[in-house]
């Protein structure tokens, strides 16, 4: 297997449904969005990985240039 796209995926677990999936990184908040609205009634159950969102949000900065 090779990683030739380099579109960072990110995982999304939901503790109520016990699931991980993983999505591209563009698509993590319209997944989240879309799996509570979907089975939780919107309540915000699923979310991406603190961890992982933290070391993106890091990624994502250096990326900018903001620091
Ligand atoms: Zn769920």
């Amino acid at each position: 297997m090779t990683e030739s796209d380099d579109t960072p995926e990110v995982p999304i677990v939901c503790p109520d449904c016990e699931t991980t999936s993983r999505v591209p990184l563009s698509e993590a908040g319209d997944a989240v969005d879309r799996h509570n609205d979907r089975l939780h009634d919107g309540d915000e159950v699923a979310s991406v990985d603190p961890e992982v969102a933290d070391a993106i949000a890091d990624m994502v900065a250096e990326d900018l240039d903001l620091v």
